[in-house]
């Protein structure tokens, strides 16, 4: 069976493709093939190359290192702890990473960057990477400096041929005067942001109330003085969202904490249309062994992706076992949606559906295999695997 990626799928189709990759036809047969010399047949299903919309790949020197099920405001203090690394090993286990993304069918990556050394990786890929250059600063009079370096690490991006932008880490990293800075150049150049948003409940308690585990971990780990900060008595999307301007394709990473109230807020402030909610469950689960609730965000027809976050908080970097994942737990999310996810919404979300994301003529979007199927259900089996066939 052939899935398209955009929910529509061929059973027994042929794809006729450029030895470069590109489709140049798909035949519909209905299910009636006939043996042909020039046909090559593979038992499963092909679907498109899929889109990571969420990684860390500069942090895939740290896997194995950090504990399962910790918390996530105790991990935040591992990946501080732990932020200053050998470059050499920093870029040896980034493409490393890289090769084993590409192997698991993965096309295109949207990167996160908290720093400039995994280019050198990624420079080299065969993997299409849009780079999202976080700006880290909560305390107002970090804004200018963190801004300038935001700018800086884009200098080198590009002048390393990398696509990239300057994005806000998350509610409780960024000021707002910072917020503001990023979505003026934001604003002026067009570019795709990214939030890391609602990980925990911890971000909401700290706009909710100024209380909570966040709060000792800005005060205690980072050292700053939050006593300029002022609650707002709503969420942390809540209280932040208002900032991004709404033109701009927006990607919000990981919703384990959204709930209806804040959809609702989202649908009111933003269009949805150019809005990605983009899940990454195997690193909740590491994290904090629970999932995002995926019923409520497919009940509201919300656009999602899926992502692996970073080796830090995942066992691998691989888009068929996060499918499984949800499979897993959300039983009634089907095969097509699950392929959609995995690979046309990040394509768009991406700004790359005009050649990535879905099995159709005149693209390359790469082809994988998925093999050891349940085909009579149409559903993902724990021993599935993924083969990149182009
Ligand atoms: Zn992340």
């Amino acid at each position: 069976m052939i899935l398209d990626g955009r929910g529509k799928y061929y059973s027994k189709g042929i794809i006729t493709i450029d030895p470069d990759g590109t489709i140049l036809a798909i035949q519909d047969t209905h299910g009636i093939l006939k043996e042909s010399e020039e046909v090559e047949f593979f038992s499963g299903m092909l679907v498109p190359g899929f889109v990571n919309a969420h990684c860390h790949i500069e942090l895939s020197h740290l896997q194995h290192t950090f504990t399962e099920g910790a918390g996530f405001v105790p991990f935040l203090k591992q990946v501080v702890d732990h932020r200053v690394s050998d470059p050499d090993k920093v870029i040896q286990a980034a493409e490393k990473a890289d090769w084993l993304m590409y192997k698991n069918g993965i096309v295109a990556v949207g990167d996160i960057a908290n720093g400039t050394t995994a280019f050198e990786a990624k420079k080299h890929s065969k993997i299409v990477y849009y780079t999202f250059v976080e700006a880290l600063g909560f305390s107002p009079e970090r804004a200018v400096k963190a801004f300038e370096w935001t700018q800086n690490c884009i200098n080198i991006a590009e002048s390393n041929g990398l696509s990239a932008s300057i994005v806000p880490h998350s509610p409780y990293a960024v000021s707002g005067s910072l917020f503001r800075a990023i979505a003026a150049e934001a604003l002026r150049t067009g570019s795709i942001l990214s939030l890391h948003s609602q990980e925990s409940n911890s971000e909401d308690d700290l706009y909710h109330s100024g209380t909570g585990e966040m709060v000792t971990h800005l005060q205690d780990n980072l050292g700053i003085d939050t006593s300029f900060f002022m609650p707002t008595g709503e969420s942390a999307i809540q209280s932040t969202l208002e900032y991004l301007p709404l033109g701009n394709n927006l990607l919000l990473v990981h919703n384990l904490n959204t709930k209806q109230a804040d959809i609702d807020y989202i649908a009111c402030v933003r269009d949805l249309g150019n809005t990605w909610f983009v899940l990454c469950p195997g690193s909740n689960l590491y994290i904090q062994n629970r999932l995002p609730d995926i019923a409520l965000l497919r009940k509201n027809g919300l656009q999602i992706c899926l992502g692996t976050d970073s080796l830090a908080s995942n066992h691998q970097l691989s888009i068929l076992e996060e499918m499984k994942i949800v499979q897993d737990a959300f039983p009634e999310v089907t095969i097509h949606e699950l392929t959609q996810w995995a690979s046309w919404n990040g394509a768009n979300a991406l700004k790359m559906g005009e050649w990535a994301g879905s099995i159709e003529v005149g693209k390359r979007p790469g082809i994988n295999l998925l093999s050891g199927v349940d085909l009579v259900s149409n559903k993902l089996l724990p021993g599935t695997k993924v083969k990149r066939l182009c």
